[in-house]
Order: C-alpha cells, then structure tokens, then sequence
C-alpha cells in the first residue's frame, strides 16, 4: 500500500479516541474546563448513561462569541502560550484538545455567555463539522451538551460496558472532583435520577458524607503534613474500615485526580501489619506542590504525571498516612493476633511471665509438640484432598445444588474435639490421625451450605426491631439495587431509601447475632469493576461474600461449645473440605506421616 497522508477527518477521529474513549472521558474533560472557568457551580445530566446525552452546566467565565469557533478546534487553548509554559501548568486542560475530540465524536453544542457580554453565543458541532453559530439570550457561564456520543464511530461503541458501568464510571469521577473541589457546588443527575448533590461550603467531610454516607465519614481520620513547598494533606480510613479494593483510594496533585501505582504502594505501606492482607483503606490524599516538580503532559487523559523528586512525595505520603494512623491509638495489630506461648522444644512448660496463655493450649497436652513439626517442609503439611463424589462439592463452581440434603458425608470423617491453637485452628481427632481446622472457613462453609439451603426452602427472614440504614457510594448502590430480588430470595429484605440509600427491614435468621450493614456491604464491596457474573451464579456468589463476612474471624474466641457446635456443623456439610471460595477448611496429618515424622516408619 502506498504511503498517504491521512485526511483530516481520520486524524481527528485518531485523536479524539485517546482522549474521549467512554462517556466519563466526556464528563472529565467538561468537569475540568468548567473547573479551570472558575465555576462555583456544576450541573451535570447525563441520559442513557451518557450515549444520548451528556449535558455539562457551569457559572464560570464563559467564551467570548469571537473566540467560540476557535475553541472547537484542535489545539485551541488559552492555557498554554508557549513550550516553556508546560512546566508551569496551573490548570487542569492545556492541550487544547478536548473540545474538538468530543465535537468529532458527537452531536455537540456549547451555549456560552461572558460577564462583559450581554448577548450569549450558540455552536453547533455534528461529526467535527461546524454546523451554525448565531447569538443567543442567555446567562453568564457555559453548557456544553454532547448527545450521541459515537454515532459515527460505532465501533467505539461497541466497547462500551454496560449502562450500569459506564454510568458508574460517570458517578465515580464526578464524586473525585466534587471532593477535590469541595468550594463548588456539584449536581448530577442520571436519567433524571440525583447522583451527588454537594452544598459549595468548602466542608471535606460533607462531600465525604455524600458519596460514603455520614457513619464512614465520621470514622474518616484526617491527616496533614506539611515539609518546605510539599504538602499531603487528605482523609484516611482508620484500621477498622477496609475496603475489598484499591478503587477507594484517591490521588489528587495539585486539583488533578491522577493514578499512580506508586502512590498506592506507599499508602497500603502505610497500613502494613494494621490491616488484613487483601484489604485496602480508603484515602482522599491531596498533594500539592510547585507546578514545576511535577510533569503532566505524560499522556492524553491527563490522569497519569511524573514527579520530579518520586522518592521525597512517596516517602512524604508513607509518613503521612503512618503518623495519622498512629496518632489514632491506640492502634490495633492484627497482623498477629495469636499469642504464641513463650515455649522452647526443651522446656514444653511455657516460661512463667510470657504474658497470655492460650487455655486451649494448656489443656491438650499432645498437642505440646506441634512445633517439633517443620511447618516449611511441603510434604510434613498437606491439604485435605477434595474429593469429588457424584456432584458433591458443586457448590465450589457456583451452580449450588437444588437443596442441600443434610447428612453426614460419607468421605467425611467424624471428628472429636481436642482443643484450640493459636485461637484459630481447632484440633480434632479422626479415625486417620489429626485434624486442623481453620473456624473462619469451616464457618464459611457451614453458613454457606445453611443460607442456600433456605434459600431453596423459602428463606426464613427475621425482621428487625430497628431497620437498619446503609448508604453507600453510587456506584455500589446501584449494584445493591440490581440484586435486591436475590437478596430477597437469601432472607435479605431491603428497600430503596432515597438517593444511594437503602433500609434493610430483614436479614436471614442465621445471621441475627451478626452486624445487618455489614453484610449489605459486603455483597456490593467485593464486586469488581465490570464483573457481571452469569444469573445462575450470583445468588451462590452473594451468599459467599456474606458468608465470608458473617463467618466468626481468625482470633475470635469460641467457647468449648461452640468449637464443638462448629464441627458437627462440618460435619453435615454437603461440601465440607473447602470454604466456598475454595480455600481448605482442614488440614488432615494422617498417623502414617506422624509416624514417619517420628521415625518410627520409612523416612521422612
Ligand atoms: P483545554 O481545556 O485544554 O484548553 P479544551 O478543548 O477543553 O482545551 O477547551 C478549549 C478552550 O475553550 C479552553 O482553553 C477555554 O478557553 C475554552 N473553554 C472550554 N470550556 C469552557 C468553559 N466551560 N468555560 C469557559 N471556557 C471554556
Ligand atoms: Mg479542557
């Protein structure tokens, strides 16, 4: 094929898809302009998750009629006059770029009115063609309305996720921006439903509150360090408040929302040891520095920079966040949450003064010489094996069975109670030797199998005296809302309790003693992005997220009963060898390896 150069239409078409790629690149884009126009208010529409209609309102400086054409072209700005200035960038655009992008791609009109202008100006834009200018009556500030985004490149299209996605991803960037710039006054709706709604009074913890609702705002802990011209000032979660993903966890540098993977390493950092692993906080971290310590021309979308001086703004952050939570105390450490007995091999007795003594421990004197085992070596430590009998286990690959019979598994031994180590881990004895039992996941088990089983008998749901009240961001709320009936079907009853919250009236009998929210919370929390699990799969998927939840955790007490309660429960499992994420529920040290160990048989 012959070298050509491409037609005007096709570089465009080119440029816009790597700023305008989805309808909340349109919605970034026009949020920043009306943010670099000095608005004090934004209202922002969208329909039909943004493919109809985008409509972006501000109060800010407005465009004079003259300039109007100009700035629906390419590389038209008043941000940037010069090479040297993009050193020295103090407002969110500078590329010129975006309005013509959105205008190649769209039906766009932008009607604007100036201060010192009486009369306001209307452009339409089809395609990247100007279509008509003439004045109009209007007041001061700009509305940009952008309706069929992509209808001349329906390939674009054809990539976009679902409404619900793609409205999410909207409703997302728009929070970021309204906690960035909590002096102006934000607005959304989508089809005609409010998203955020923020007041303007400058006040973090009331858009905190907007998009996490008051009880997560409060909990927030706010932190500030200051060091010659850096400052990290922002919000944290204290240690008790994680989030199943990274996804709450927000970067502003200078009023710029920006991703950075480092900035994540040095928060999580932060957390280290005071959080569960495959836990993340949430932070809205705000950075400010020189303009010129930090590059923002590094790619189209803008949300990416580099920093000048990475290790100072990391270790800044790491410090930061670490002195805020440690100035919360006290603070828990969960990262070892078992007592181990100060115990030597030579000397079983535990030493006198080595502080808590797990009971337990004391009492099954056999156990005493578990640490004589290397627990490093594969071979000395092995997983029960999942046996899979005629259908049995089909519970792990999401299709649970029709009902669950109860009855004691024919592969599944009975076990009699010995004790409890490190808090955690009971010990059983079964005709083949010794068995660890994990309580978090074996709990899992048991209330998974118990809640589906109901499920399919018509869920006994139990009322609660004081409904409950859960908000949450919009995003995760309108993931609740797609599964109110499933959660119906598990005993879960919840109605919508205006914007982005919800009043849960019921929850399964199984779960009284346990905390409602957090198991609402639990169903939306672990969801990732553009996760659409097949029908037949989310009433399983549900039910073990909220059994994950509700299961009593590593560390936490259990009386002798209950240990004893919780291994009949195993017992009558359909599945009993694996949580319902698949994780072993036991660890099975057959008598034929304790001897090998011992060297009474073969070698090791
Ligand atoms: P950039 O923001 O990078 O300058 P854009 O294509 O987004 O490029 O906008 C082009 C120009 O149009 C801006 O430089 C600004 O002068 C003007 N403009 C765009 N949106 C607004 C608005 N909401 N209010 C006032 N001026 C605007
Ligand atoms: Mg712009």
């Amino acid at each position: 094929m012959a070298i050509r150069i491409l037609a005007d239409e096709v570089v465009s078409q080119i440029a816009a898809g790597e700023v305008i790629e989805r309808p909340a690149s349109v919605v970034k884009e026009l949020i920043e302009n009306a943010i670099d126009a000095n608005a004090s208010v934004i209202l922002i529409r969208t329909e039909d998750a943004g493919k109809r209609l985008i409509e972006i309102t501000d109060n800010g400086c407005g465009i004079h009629p003259d300039e109007l054409e100009k700035a629906v072209m390419r590389h038209a700005t008043s941000k940037l006059r010069n090479a040297e200035d993009l050193f020295h960038i103090q407002t969110l655009g500078f590329r010129g770029e975006a309005l013509a992008a959105t205008g190649s791609v769209s039906r766009m009109s932008i009607t604007t009115c100036t201060a010192d202008n009486e009369n306001g100006c209307t452009i339409t834009v089809e395609g990247g063609k100007v279509t008509g200018v003439h004045a109009i009556g209007t007041k001061q500030g700009t509305t940009v309305r952008v309706a069929d985004l992509f209808y001349n490149v329906p390939a674009r299209l054809k990539f976009l996720k679902s409404d619900i996605t793609e409205r999410n991803q909207t409703e997302t960037l728009i929070s970021r921006y309204a906690l960035a710039y909590p002096h102006i006054r934000w607005q959304s709706y989508h089809d005609g439903k409010p998203g955020i709604r923020t007041s303007g009074n400058g006040d973090y913890r009331e858009v905190l509150a907007a998009i996490y609702g008051v009880d997560t705002a409060k909990q927030l802990l706010e932190i500030n360090l200051e060091e010659e011209s850096l400052r990290v000032f922002g919000f944290i979660s204290p240690v008790a408040l994680t989030r199943s993903n990274r996804r709450e966890m927000n970067y502003f540098i200078n009023g710029r929302w920006v991703q950075d993977i480092q900035l994540n390493s040095a928060v999580i950092r932060a957390y280290q040891t005071l959080i569960m692993v495959g836990r993340f906080p949430i932070a809205a971290l705000f950075l400010s520095m020189e303009p010129e310590e930090v590059d923002v021309n590094v790619h189209p979308s803008k949300a990416e920079v580099r920093f000048r001086s990475p290790d100072r703004v990391f270790s800044a952050v790491h410090r930061a966040v670490r002195r805020g939570l440690i100035a919360q105390s006290p603070v828990p450490e969960i990262s070892s949450p078992v007592q181990w007995p100060n115990w030597h091999p030579l000397n079983p007795q535990p030493a006198s003064g080595s502080g808590q003594i797990d009971p337990a421990w004391q009492m099954s004197g056999e156990a005493k010489a578990i640490p004589l085992w290397r627990p490093n070596s594969a071979e000395t430590v092995l997983p029960v094996q999942y046996h899979q009998t005629n259908g049995k286990d089909s519970a792990d690959q999401g299709n649970h069975p029709e009902s669950v019979l109860s009855m004691v598994s024919p592969d599944f031994p009975i076990l009699r109670w010995i004790g409890q180590i490190g808090g955690t881990y009971i010990i059983a004895e079964g005709p083949d030797g010794l068995y660890l039992i994990d309580q978090h996941a074996a709990h899992e088990r048991i209330l998974f199998e118990k809640l589906l089983n109901q499920a399919a008998s018509e869920a006994v749901a139990q009322s609660l005296l004081d409904p409950a009240l859960v908000q949450l961001p919009a995003w995760q709320a309108s993931l609740l809302e797609e599964n109110l009936e499933v959660l119906k079907k598990l005993g879960f009853h919840i109605e919508p309790f205006g914007p982005s919250a919800f009043r849960v009236l019921a929850i399964p009998a199984l779960f009284t003693k346990g905390n409602p929210e957090a198991a609402i919370r639990s169903v939306v929390e672990d969801f990732e992005e553009d996760e659409t699990p097949l029908q037949s799969e989310i009433e399983s998927r549900i039910a073990g997220r909220v059994c994950k939840r509700m299961a009593v955790k590593a560390g936490q007490p259990l009386s002798e009963e209950e240990q004893r309660a919780l291994i009949r429960d195993l017992e009558n499992c359909q599945s009993p060898r694996t949580c319902p994420h698949g994780r072993p529920t036991m660890i099975h040290l057959s008598i034929n390896l304790l001897e090998r160990q011992f060297g009474r048989k073969g070698t090791i």
